[in-house]
């Protein structure tokens, strides 16, 4: 079992800062692997649907090896501390949800209030050390409310042909074109609706 310190000091790499929300979601990936009794993942053996785009996720992609880029981790803007894994192999489902309360048993608000704030990355990291082992030597259940639960199974990522818009001259994933008067468009130009304007 790799030493939950150093897995967070791996997310904190990868992150770029240390914070709270990034210790969950790395304590959330080690609750994750032990309770499916698996190791990290270099493929789509697993897969993960987290419901919010926090800090946390970061950590959560760090220890599970389920990334956004890979296609098995899909996010859900539901503003929840919450994910939900599958293990494919066994087609076992499991729901991890945060439980605020455990940070009371690591640390008083003031230990909390004061490594949040600290500014200097190496006495915050310092500071956070002590909150760090005692989250790590929590109980998954301690910190997670821990569901059994069923889902269907989730697609493999695929590699898709892509069109070029006829309006942007963009090429585009064909599954995302739409296609209007004849046209393949990409769904920006389809909706004229997009976040940029072109100077
Ligand atoms: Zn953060
Ligand atoms: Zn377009």
């Amino acid at each position: 079992m790799v030493d939950f310190k150093n897995l967070f000091e791996d997310a904190v790499e990868f992150h770029g800062h240390t914070c709270l929300g990034l210790l969950i979601g790395v304590r959330m990936g080690v609750a994750a692997l032990n309770i499916l009794d698996v190791d990290r993942v270099s493929d789509e053996e697993l897969y993960a649907v987290v419901e919010n785009d926090s800090c946390a996720v970061d950590g959560l992609q760090t220890v599970t090896g389920v990334t956004l880029g890979k296609g098995n981790l899909l996010f859900k803007d539901y503003g929840k501390m919450a994910a939900t894994f599958y293990l494919r192999n066994k087609k076992k489902a499991i729901r991890l949800v945060f439980k605020p309360e455990s940070f009371g048993k690591i640390a008083d608000e003031k230990d909390l209030r004061e490594a949040m704030s600290e500014e200097n990355p190496e006495k915050k990291m310092a500071k956070f050390a002590k909150i760090v082992k005692r989250f790590g030597d929590l109980p998954d259940n301690e910190v997670f409310d821990i569901l059994s639960v069923e889902m269907d199974e989730p697609p493999m990522a695929e590699i898709r042909q892509s069109v070029r818009c006829e309006k942007c001259g963009e090429m585009t994933m064909e599954t995302k074109s739409v296609v209007m008067d004849g046209k393949h468009l990409c769904i920006p130009c389809s909706t004229n609706m997009n976040y940029y304007r072109v100077k």
